[in-house]
């Protein structure tokens, strides 16, 4: 095994936002170099990795050129150069998550063959090149409304997913490469983060809930463990295993999933890395996420995943109508609150939506949780300098 600590090995990361400033804790933690590349000078990332590159990691040079020079490379965003990682493979350097299976979750319409090839049930669904040829199958009656649009590639965070009810949502969607998807009525919306090393040690996180904004389309409350049945908590989580078994994937995966009015565990898409639906694991679990995607691609042993308490994690939305430097209102009101610690990530802009943090509430009862989480939503707010 290779001394990673307190040595001159560097994980290189692609990507410098929130979820790579929470990967560094860990690395901090046990002493590890890391170098990280992204195109924004001041990323959360920038104050706490030992080497910072300014570069975009979806341009093929800058991704090689900085995974030449670092001994493991991952990700904490998909939308990176797959094309380099995979040069970067067949020259030696160790890549995880693989380009492989970025290639699959990079792209909607390969990614849902990969669950039909599979066996994983997931909704109905056709792929379209563009937008003209979706209209077409709509006017021969192959496809019949409501359904789900969904851009193949490129979107995030809700951005490139509408629900199409009528030909006027129809008209309104881009041009671009799509897939058209049966539209779910689900009764949950659920998801489930699995690790998996090297020499395929498998574990997977207790079943977490999530409750949607209805508008913006974003996460607000995340809920664990999920108040499901223990029969639909271990079909998705043997769903969950599956998957990352197929795909031989070494890293953290989050699979989200709708539980559908018969109970039934249906996958929505995956992520290859640590995951919003994950952050209450800091506060929460024996192993958070962060340390345990570290574990998994640097072939560790896998830590526990229990819970030591019941959690609730809110995300941290800049608020609507302010545009510009953050300010965060009422902290002080919510860390009054027993159980409840927020993360602010550092970005130095706030718009609309935008995560700007999230605010995990820990308590032995999931109910009260729940309630003293809604309490610090409406209390604290992100504005803007005036
Ligand atoms: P993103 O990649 O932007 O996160 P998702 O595929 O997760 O997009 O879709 C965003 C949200 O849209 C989901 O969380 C869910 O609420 C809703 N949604 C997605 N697909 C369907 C579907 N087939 N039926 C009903 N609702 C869906």
């Amino acid at each position: 095994m290779k001394n990673y600590f307190s040595s001159s090995f560097t994980l290189g990361i692609l990507g410098g936002g929130q979820l790579g400033k929470m990967l560094l804790y860990e690395t901090r933690k046990w002493d590890i170099k890391t170098a990280v590349l992204d195109p924004d000078n001041e990323a959360p990332c920038r104050i706490a990795c030992n080497t910072f590159v300014q570069g975009d990691f979806n341009d093929f040079d800058a991704v090689y050129n900085f995974g030449k020079k670092v001994d493991v490379l991952t990700f904490e965003i998909e939308h990176v150069n797959v094309d380099a990682l995979e040069k970067l493979e067949k020259e030696g350097v160790t890549v995880y998550p693989s380009s492989q299976t970025l290639r699959i979750i990079q792209d909607k319409s390969k990614q849902k063959q990969f669950y039909k090839e599979n066996q994983i049930s997931t909704a109905g669904f056709q792929v379209f090149k563009n937008k003209k040829q979706l209209l077409q199958a709509v006017e021969n009656g192959e496809f019949t409304f409501p359904f789900v649009w969904k851009k193949s590639t490129g979107g995030y965070d809700g951005m490139g997913v509408k629900m199409i009810k009528n030909t006027e949502d129809l008209q309104q969607i881009p041009d671009a490469p799509c897939i058209a998807e049966d539209f779910v009525d689900f009764k949950n919306e659920l998801a489930v983060l699995v690790a998996r090393n090297a020499l395929g040690e498998i574990t997977t996180y207790p079943v977490v809930e999530m409750e949607f904004h209805p508008e913006a389309n974003q996460v607000e409350y995340v809920i664990c463990p999920a108040r499901i049945s223990d029969s639909v908590a271990q079909n998705a989580q043997r769903v969950a295993r599956l998957i990352s078994d197929k795909l031989q994937h070494v890293g953290l995966l989050a699979v989200e999933m709708f539980q559908t009015q018969k109970d039934e565990i249906i996958v929505n898409e995956m992520a290859p890395r640590p995951h919003n639906s994950g952050h209450y694991s800091i506060e929460a679990s024996f192993t958070n996420q962060f340390e345990q995607h570290l574990r998994a691609i640097l072939n560790l042993s896998l830590g526990s995943t229990k819970s030591k308490v019941g959690a609730v994690m809110v995300n941290l939305v800049g608020a609507e109508g302010f545009t510009g430097n953050p300010v965060y209102k009422n902290i002080n009101e919510i860390v009054s609150l027993p159980g409840v610690t927020p993360h602010i990530y550092g970005k130095k802009q706030t718009r609309p939506f935008r995560k700007m943090g999230h605010i995990t509430i820990v308590n032995q009862d999931i109910n009260k949780a729940r309630a003293l989480a809604e309490k610090v939503k409406n209390t604290i707010k992100v504005v803007s300098e005036l």
